[in-house]
């Protein structure tokens, strides 16, 4: 007997049909003779339609109640499953995420799992429910209800299969597995058969929105094996572990994320310290900085670029204003209308010229570069955002198809 721990996206539970699609999924595990803990996602768009319905009342509303509020999508999902699978004719129990022993951080819409207390699941396990467990929800030290962010039921599921030492964790989705590229944007994109952590934190890191990428993280922390599959079509899906045993592909996937706003600081002086201003302003307010680039001084002044996170842009353009006027730099530019595409592939740490292969598709796209980032097992471009997904497709077509 194993116990395994299967999660599932909000598309899989969209509506009656997909609930008791889900429902028969569960239980034929269950029949197998396997403990089940099953970890649910709102259904279709609830979380979006309760985010708006929040704005439309409050949308300086505080964390505290937007935590409420959002909490709210999966609950639905979990008592509409666990009726499913009582209509099937089995035990059955769902659990909200403070139920189920997720403590959390207190750091509201990004609440961060400190730890899972499983003992209610162990226990309801032990009279041969079935569990159904609320993702993306928990309880902080105050007792308020926190979430873990977007796409945190992901690693809802994994925090549960390292605290109770699962023997499978699976990740229901509404595609067949993890593919070289979003399957719904690029027609000829493949699914991987294996991926490692690293490989895979990048790419869920760098806009594959199919794992989220605390969930790989934690996966990779407590060497959890995942298997993203489809809840729709019975296929073998996408394992993700730690090395990859495929022969090492040269890349294993492209990425684009639009979530990115460029800030240019223009005339800034030409002197050492003026990039330590800037930089340290903007850590002071927590905002990440991801992609810089400084130019050559030329008459004593240079410009810095760098990109954040969109929702961050607004913050850090009074940082920007600050400074400007501290310094007396010439000017700056915001622009939220750019995207960051990325190659991801542990196999390009020992081959030269992958990073050129990116620039040659681009440039048979005619598509320009504003700014470039790499690391060992990545590359990433900053574009303009209208050209994203014919980037993506021109490059996976070069890495890809040819
Ligand atoms: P769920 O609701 O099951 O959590 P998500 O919408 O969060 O599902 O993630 C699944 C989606 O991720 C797919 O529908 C697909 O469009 C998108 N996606 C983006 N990049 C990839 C990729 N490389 N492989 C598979 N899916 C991807
Ligand atoms: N329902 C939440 C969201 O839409 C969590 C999740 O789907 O994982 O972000
Ligand atoms: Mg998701």
């Amino acid at each position: 007997m194993s116990l395994i721990v299967q999660k599932f996206g909000g598309s899989s539970v969209a509506n009656a049909e997909r609930v008791f699609n889900v429902a028969r999924i569960v239980t034929s595990t269950y029949d197998e003779g396997n403990d089940v803990v099953v970890v649910v996602s709102a259904q279709g768009d609830t979380t979006d339609d309760l985010i708006a319905k929040g704005n439309e009342i409050n949308p300086n509303a505080s964390k505290r109640e937007r935590d409420m509020l959002l909490s709210a999508g999966e609950q639905i999902s979990i008592s509409l499953l666990a009726m499913a699978i009582e209509k099937l004719g089995y035990p059955v129990v769902s659990l909200l995420g403070w139920q189920a022993g997720f403590q959390t951080s207190s750091a509201h819409t990004s609440a961060r799992i400190k730890r899972v207390v499983p003992n209610r699941i162990r226990k309801e396990l032990d009279k041969k429910c079935i569990v159904v467990v609320a993702g993306f929800q928990g309880i902080s030290k105050y007792d308020d209800i926190t979430t873990l962010g977007r796409g945190g039921s992901d690693t809802s599921a994994v925090a549960i299969a390292a605290a109770m030492h699962a023997d499978l964790c699976q990740i229901y989705t509404d595609v067949e597995g993890v593919y070289t590229a979003d399957p719904r944007k690029v027609k000829n994109a493949r699914k991987l058969k294996d991926i490692s952590y690293d490989e895979m934190l990048e790419l869920a890191t760098l806009g594959a929105q199919v794992l989220n990428n605390r969930s790989v993280e934690m996966a990779k922390k407590y060497n959890i094996e995942l298997e993203v599959l489809s809840s729709l079509v019975k296929a073998p899906g996408t394992i993700v572990k730690e090395k990859s045993k495929m022969e090492k592909m040269l890349i294993s996937g492209v990425a684009k994320d639009t979530d990115v706003a460029r800030i240019s600081v223009i005339g800034v002086p030409d002197e050492p310290g003026f990039a330590f201003k800037i930089f340290s302003k903007l850590s002071s307010k927590n905002i990440n900085v991801d992609i810089i680039l400084q130019s050559i001084g030329h008459n004593g002044k240079k410009d810095i670029s760098f990109t954040v996170a969109k929702d961050r842009a607004a913050d850090a353009e009074k940082c920007v204003q600050d400074y400007v006027e501290n310094v007396n730099a010439k000017d700056f530019i915001v622009n939220t209308e750019v995207a960051k595409i990325s190659i991801v592939g542990a196999g390009m740490e020992s081959h030269a010229g992958v990073a050129t292969k990116m620039f040659e598709a681009l440039y048979d796209a005619q598509i320009n570069i504003q700014m470039i980032a790499t690391s060992e097992i990545k590359v990433s471009v900053l574009i303009d955002k209208k050209d994203a997904d014919r980037a993506v497709s021109a490059i996976h077509e070069k890495f890809f198809e040819q």
